[in-house]
C-alpha cells in the first residue's frame, strides 16, 4: 500500500496572493474555502505544527443555541457545515450528535435559558427547556435532589449539539487545502508584518521574507501578539482554559453537561474518557501549564452533580489560549487602515465550533472584498460604534 503523506512539505515561496497566519481549525478551513473559490496561491504559516493551537487542545463540544440573532445565525450555520464535513472532506470526523444539556440551578438562570430557548426557537433552531425529573430520565447519573449547594432547577436542552474528533477536523482540512494546491508551512513563525504606504506587503519569518497581496490573522490565543506587529489594538485578553480527560470507562453519559454555575463540563468520548473542563483562568497571560487547582476545583464541582465520579483515575490535563473580547463574540474583519489586512479572531473559549463558518465567511470576505452579511456585526467597529454582540450568557462556560 502507497504511504501518502496528508499534506506536503515545500521551499517557501517569495509570493503569495494570501498568506494566513496559524495552522488551527480556522486558518485551514479558510484556506480550504479560498481553495474552492479558485484562489490557491496561498501559503499557511505556523510557528509550531498544525493544531498546536486551541484547535489540539479544545473539548470538541459544537452546538449552534446561543444567545443573540447574530450569533445564532452564525452558529447554525457552522453546525450545518459540520453536519455535511465528514462527507465533503471524505474523513471520518467521528461528529456525534449526542446532545446538550445547559444546566440552571437559579430562577436567574433559569430565566437566562429560557430566553435562549425562546430566541432560539423563533430562528428554527432545536432547544428547549427540560425540568429535573426530564432531565433525571436522560442522565440517570445526575443527582437532582436538594443535597447540592446549587440544586438543578433545570436545563436548556439542545438535540443537534455533540462532540467530533477535533484533530480529525484540523487535518481533514489540511488535507483539503493542500489537495487543492494551497501550501501549509508548519515551524514557519511570523516575526513582523511588512506594511508601505497602508498596505501590507508581505510578512517576516524565521525561514525568510514571504511577500503577499492579502494577510489573514488567524491566531487565535496570539492575536494580539500578532496584530501588534501591524501596529494594530484590538479588544483581546488572553487567558488560559485548562481540561482534562479520565481514564476510559464503560459507556454512561449519553450527552454532552455543562453547568455555568458550577463552572464545569463533561462529556464522553466512543473509547469511554470523561474529557472534562471549567471556565478560562481568572488571570490574563500566554501560559499553558496546567494547575492542581483546576484540578481540585473541577473535581469537587462535577461530585456535587455526579456523585458516581468519585472514584475515576484522571490521565491527563492542559491548557491552551484564549482570545476572549469584551462582548464574547468574535472579531472578523478587514481593517480599515491597512488595506489587505484582514483580522480572525476573539473564539475564545468557543470557537472550535464555528471553525467551518468562520473559514467559509472569511474566505469569501478576502476573495471578493467584500464583508459577507453573515458576519458583518462581527466587525472590529461594532466597539467603537456601541453595537456589541452580547454572548457572554451563552459562550462563558467553554463549550
Ligand atoms: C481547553 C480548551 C477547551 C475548549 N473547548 C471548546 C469546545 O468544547 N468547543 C468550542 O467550540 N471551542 C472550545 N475551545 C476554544 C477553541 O479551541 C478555539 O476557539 C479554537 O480552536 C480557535 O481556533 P483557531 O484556529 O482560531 O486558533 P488556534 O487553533 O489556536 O490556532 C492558532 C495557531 O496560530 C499559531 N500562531 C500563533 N502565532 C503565530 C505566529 N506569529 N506565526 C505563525 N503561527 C502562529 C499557533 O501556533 C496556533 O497553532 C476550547 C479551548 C481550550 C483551550
Amino acid at each position: 500500500m502507497m504511504n501518502t503523506r496528508m499534506w506536503k512539505n515545500h521551499d517557501l515561496n517569495k509570493n503569495y496572493d494570501v498568506v494566513i497566519i496559524g495552522g488551527g481549525a480556522h486558518g485551514l478551513a479558510t484556506a480550504y474555502y479560498l481553495s474552492k473559490l479558485g484562489i490557491t496561491n496561498v501559503a499557511v504559516l505556523e510557528q509550531k505544527f498544525i493544531g498546536y493551537g486551541g484547535s489540539g487542545r479544545n473539548t470538541a463540544i459544537l452546538r449552534s443555541n446561543y444567545r443573540t440573532e447574530e450569533g445564532i445565525k452564525f452558529y447554525d450555520q457552522s453546525l450545518k457545515l459540520y453536519e455535511n464535513l465528514a462527507g465533503e472532506l471524505n474523513f471520518n470526523l467521528m461528529f456525534s450528535q449526542q446532545g446538550h444539556f445547559t444546566l440552571g440551578h437559579s430562577t436567574a438562570a433559569l430565566s437566562g435559558l429560557t430566553t435562549r430557548a425562546e430566541n432560539n426557537k423563533a430562528l428554527g433552531i432545536n432547544s428547549y427547556i427540560l425540568d429535573p425529573k426530564e432531565i433525571k430520565k436522560m442522565l440517570p447519573e445526575i443527582d437532582i435532589s436538594d443535597h447540592p449547594r446549587f440544586p438543578v432547577m433545570g436545563a436548556l436542552y439542545h438535540p443537534p449539539g455533540g462532540i467530533i474528533r477535533h484533530d480529525a477536523v484540523v487535518w481533514a482540512y489540511a488535507r483539503g487545502a493542500d489537495q487543492a494546491g494551497v501550501q501549509i508551512h508548519q515551524l514557519t513563525k511570523v516575526e513582523d508584518i511588512l506594511i508601505d504606504k497602508g498596505k501590507v506587503t508581505g510578512v517576516v519569518t524565521n525561514r525568510g521574507t514571504v511577500n503577499c497581496k492579502q494577510l489573514i490573522s488567524v491566531v487565535a490565543g496570539w492575536s494580539s501578539d500578532v496584530c501588534h506587529k501591524a501596529g494594530v489594538k484590538l479588544p483581546f485578553v488572553t487567558h488560559p482554559l485548562q481540561a482534562l480527560v479520565t481514564l476510559s470507562y464503560k459507556p454512561w453519559l449519553h450527552h454532552v453537561v455543562v453547568s455555568g454555575t458550577l463552572h464545569i463540563y463533561l462529556s464522553q468520548t466512543d473509547r469511554g474518557e470523561l474529557v472534562c473542563g471549567n471556565g478560562i483562568d481568572t488571570y490574563p497571560h500566554y501560559g499553558m501549564r496546567s494547575t492542581l487547582g483546576f484540578l481540585e476545583s473541577y473535581a469537587a464541582h462535577v461530585l456535587e452533580l455526579f456523585p458516581i465520579l468519585h472514584n475515576v483515575a484522571v490521565q491527563r490535563q492542559w491548557a491552551g489560549l484564549c482570545d476572549m473580547t469584551p462582548d464574547y463574540s468574535p472579531i472578523i474583519s478587514s481593517i480599515d487602515e491597512i488595506e489587505g489586512f484582514y483580522v480572525n479572531g476573539g473564539w475564545g473559549t468557543y470557537g472550535f465550533k464555528a471553525s467551518p463558518a468562520s473559514g467559509y465567511n472569511t474566505a469569501q470576505m478576502v476573495a471578493n472584498g467584500k464583508t459577507p452579511e453573515m458576519i458583518n456585526p462581527f466587525r472590529y467597529n461594532r466597539f467603537m460604534e456601541n453595537r456589541l454582540v452580547g454572548e457572554k450568557a451563552a459562550a462563558s462556560v467553554s463549550s
